[in-house]
């Protein structure tokens, strides 16, 4: 594995430290351990690289380290081609900026009302993420400046000159100082970048990741596509399914590992994580028990499993596509030891295909796409293995102390059928979800602009919040620690993986007016007629879950929590259906009450 950095090993600042700490890094990615000494040194820096390697951060960390904080003037530009990529690379950049008092970063793209974009500017911006169209709009309306421009960044550099946006960039270069730093990203390092780079950048340093192994042949390869929240109901699947006895499941930040064990471990595996924040006694401790086979799924981020060598390993998931192809050699590489076969299964959420692209052509071996087991896939792979271990408990003998169950039972009243079939149900721990076979896949274009949580969001109309659906099994009282049988229990989750909208992709406050027409995919509501439809005035910006919702207006007025329908949250505010004969008592029960401690206000929604 190329020389990783460790953050605390790149002289950053407390500020960034921190945030990189609460993002859940682990160390910097390779091209982030490339890049970052030198932008910071003050060279100027080509890195290739696409998106999924980690290089938002490669050239924001140091920006953010450059920024004279509290000056109102822009002291760092990144163009990128899109809206898309423009929202993402500044979300990104606010969480690296998180304690860094005085760095204000804006976003400035065509489509959206110049107005405010102005207005952010003259709020005092200094960092500006934008569009080439949209920069250049702004700086002959004289509201963008740049002559205090210390770093310019061309992000997806071979994209924009692609699609036409040379004189652009040349023209928006010129408007900023000559002494600026200059760094250019590509995937590509094609002709045209390069005559870009020999007139605009002073003697660049070309950073790439070399990479130098190749894949194990022992290893069936495999790829799902999958919305970004049903992958760990796929997972599960593909564990049941395949019978994986012991698996590592790898992700890209410890937060992750936490999340994916806390998962696992909600329903009914025997999980544990690995990452950089456990002692070596602790390490030692989880590693014991996978090896021993008490702990059957370990999760890891890629650095903690260096090192990790553990037989009989049956099954990698990248549960996270990996920042770095060989990364995935590496990950990989923990399975079909010594002879034996393996697994290695990819779940892969919209926009990351063209990262498994690149795994593929780095590897130089096809992976091919798997089909998700279903429902009733995995509850015949679990009958047949329950068979199997009912008829050794048989043979195994010593049975009598038991012989009277049965004739218990049936005094009770159940029949050997009801009997047996309930022990088998209580035994295989399958558990029907919100999850139906037809949506975990990411395949089709509809799906894709829902459950994506990684990656950049292609959806052109990406107004609106996250949208809940609620299953049939209500579940809101496992966020209060209510749930009873939590295997494999339902939860809502936003359909878009839980990415949410910043407030330009929400919908406007006057839309309120009017009642929501669309929701997140732009597909217009439909309207239930049994259902009156509730505005709250409160929504994702206050972290508010439908459980939330669901929970205060079953809470105040006394209904049944399932008999609510949708929930749609947005940044300010949600709306609920709510059966028209529970709409008087929700009026006047939720008049002054509170949600999440904020004293609301509900008002049935004015038709469209
Ligand atoms: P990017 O290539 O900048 O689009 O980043 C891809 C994803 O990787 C984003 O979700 C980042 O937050 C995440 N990421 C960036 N750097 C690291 C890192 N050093 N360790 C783990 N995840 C990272």
């Amino acid at each position: 594995m190329s020389q990783l950095l460790r953050f605390d090993e790149l002289s950053l600042s407390q500020e960034v430290q921190q945030a990189v700490t609460d993002m859940g890094f682990e160390t910097a990615s390779p091209i982030q351990s490339e890049a970052i000494p030198f932008i910071l040194e003050g060279r100027d820096v080509i890195g290739q690289a696409q998106t999924g390697t980690g290089k938002t951060a490669a050239f924001g960390i140091p920006m953010i380290e450059k920024i004279i904080p509290f000056e109102k003037s822009v002291q760092g530009l990144i163009l990128c081609p899109t809206r898309e990529l423009a929202v993402q690379v500044t979300e990104e950049i606010k969480k690296l900026s998180k304690y860094k008092k005085g760095v204000w970063v804006t976003t400035v793209y065509g489509g959206d009302s110049i107005e405010r974009q102005i207005k952010s500017l003259k709020a005092g911006a200094n960092i500006v993420v934008g569009t080439p169209g949209r920069v250049i709009d702004l700086i002959e309306r004289r509201a963008l400046k740049l002559e205090n421009v210390k770093m310019a960044v061309l992000d997806e550099a071979d994209e924009m000159l692609d699609m036409g946006f040379r004189e652009d960039i040349e023209s928006i270069l010129e408007e900023t100082n000559v002494d600026r730093q200059t760094i250019f990203f590509s995937a590509t390092m094609s002709k045209p970048i390069m005559a870009l780079t020999t007139r605009y950048q002073n003697d660049p340093k070309l950073v790439k990741v070399v990479k130098n192994e190749i894949t194990n042949v022992n290893i069936e390869q495999l790829y799902y596509d999958v919305k970004g929240r049903a992958k760990m109901e796929v997972t599960t699947r593909l564990m049941d399914f395949y019978g994986l006895k012991l698996v590592l499941v790898f992700c890209n930040q410890k937060k992750r590992v936490d999340e994916v064990v806390e998962e696992l471990q909600l329903r009914g595996y025997a999980a544990e994580g690995l990452h950089g924040d456990l002692r070596q006694q602790q390490r030692n401790n989880v590693l014991a028990k996978f090896r021993a086979g008490q702990v059957s799924v370990l999760v890891a981020t890629d650095v903690a499993a260096r090192g990790l060598d553990v037989e009989n390993v049956d099954a990698v998931f990248n549960y996270d596509i990996p920042l770095d192809e060989e990364y995935y050699v590496h990950r990989i590489g923990r399975t079909g030891r010594a002879g034996k076969t393996g697994k290695a299964f990819t779940l892969v959420v919209g926009p990351e295909r063209n990262r498994l692209r690149e795994i593929m052509n780095y590897t130089k071996v096809k992976i091919d796409k798997g089909v998700i087991p279903t429902f009733s896939d995995v509850v015949g792979v679990k009958k047949g293995m329950f068979i199997e271990r009912v008829r050794a408990a048989v043979e195994e003998g010593d049975l009598e102390l038991f012989n009277d169950v049965l004739d218990n039972l049936h005094h009770a009243g159940l029949s050997t059928e009801q009997v047996v079939s309930a022990l088998v149900k209580m035994n295989m721990g399958v558990v029907k979800n919100e999850f139906g076979d037809e949506n975990l896949s990411g395949d089709d274009r509809r799906n894709d602009r829902f459950g994506r949580d990684g990656g950049r969001d292609s959806g052109r109309d990406s107004r609106g919040g996250g949208r809940f659906e609620r299953g049939g099994r209500s579940d809101y009282g496992r966020s209060d620690d209510r749930g009873g049988d939590r295997r494999g229990s339902g939860r809502f989750e936003p359909r878009d993986g839980g990415r949410r909208s910043d407030s330009n992709s929400a919908p406007r406050y006057e839309d309120r007016e009017r009642g929501p027409r669309t929701d997140k995919a732009g597909k217009p509501y439909k309207k239930d007629p049994g259902m009156v439809r509730m505005f709250v005035n409160i929504g994702a910006s206050e972290k508010i879950s439908p459980a939330n919702i669901v929970g205060a207006f079953a809470g105040e007025t006394g209904m049944p929590g399932n008999v609510i329908g949708q929930i749609d949250i947005f940044d300010k505010y949600s709306f609920v259906d709510v059966p028209k004969e529970y709409a008087p008592a929700v009026l006047d029960r939720m008049a002054g009450a509170t949600i999440k401690g904020r004293r609301v206000n509900v008002e049935v929604s004015k038709p469209s």
